[in-house]
């Protein structure tokens, strides 16, 4: 009997099951040492040139949250789902507090490639705007996910880009449908490195009529800026207590 390459990567996902996703300590779902060190991480304002409004992020993009999200998102890890899920709305709540958003709000997600959701069982950013926005529901800010976002034309793979070619490369690659209506709209993607996607998405949704107020994701990279490692992600935490 023939599997394909599939279905063994699927049977190989599932012999790690018994590991936390972030260190791969023996253990069922993310362990306690790793869930402590991502909710410790810093929920606060990240800057990003490219982008002309707000950013929110619940942690920096490092071990082992960069591993998790790795896991959950192409390896089949989706227990780690709820805790990127909560982090999400906790990054919502943030920006939703600084800038004194009441209900109802959407949340659109940066949409991912039709091939990589096929090979995903499940539509990552949107499995977890879903359950951010039933999270925030129930804490008082009522909230729902909506795809509003679509990719019109496939995008050639980031890795090894700069930013300014990652930018032309998504230019007009995403569409957006008019939601129903809400007081406000926040874009929200499982990481930030140099925002062109998200820059993408606000471009999409300006252009259809409803410019989002926000944008939000579970982590942030690190910003390098030449020689210096200059934690630029760092430098606005004034919503850290939620953390
Ligand atoms: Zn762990």
């Amino acid at each position: 009997m023939v599997f394909g390459v599939g279905f063994i990567d699927a049977a190989a996902d599932l012999l790690v099951q018994g590991a936390c996703p972030g260190c791969a300590r023996p253990g069922s779902g993310v362990c306690a040492g790793c869930a402590r060190w991502i909710g410790a991480g810093v929920i606060g304002e990240r800057f990003r040139a490219v982008l002309d409004m707000p950013l929110w992020s619940a942690g920096e993009y490092a071990d082992p949250l960069t591993r998790i999200i790795s896991q959950a998102k192409d390896h089949h890890r989706h227990d780690a789902l709820p805790l990127l899920a909560q982090r999400l709305a906790l990054a919502v709540a943030g920006l939703a507090d600084a800038l004194g958003l009441a209900g109802p709000g959407l949340l659109v997600p940066v949409p991912s490639a039709p091939a990589a959701v096929r090979e995903r069982g499940l539509d990552f950013t949107s499995t977890l705007a879903n359950t951010a926005a039933r999270h925030l529901a129930r804490a008082g800010l009522t909230t729902r996910a909506e795809p509003a976002l679509r990719q019109l034309r496939a995008v050639q793979d980031p890795g090894g880009l700069v930013a300014a070619e990652r930018q032309r490369n998504l230019t007009g690659s995403l569409g957006a449908v008019r939601p129903r209506s809400a007081r406000w709209l926040v874009v929200v993607d499982d990481v930030v490195t140099t925002g062109a996607s998200l820059q993408e998405s606000v471009r999409a949704l300006t252009a259809v009529g409803i410019p989002p107020v926000g944008l939000a994701t579970v982590a942030a990279t690190t910003l390098r800026t030449g020689g210096n490692q200059q934690n630029l992600a760092l430098l606005l935490p004034n919503w850290g207590s939620s953390g």
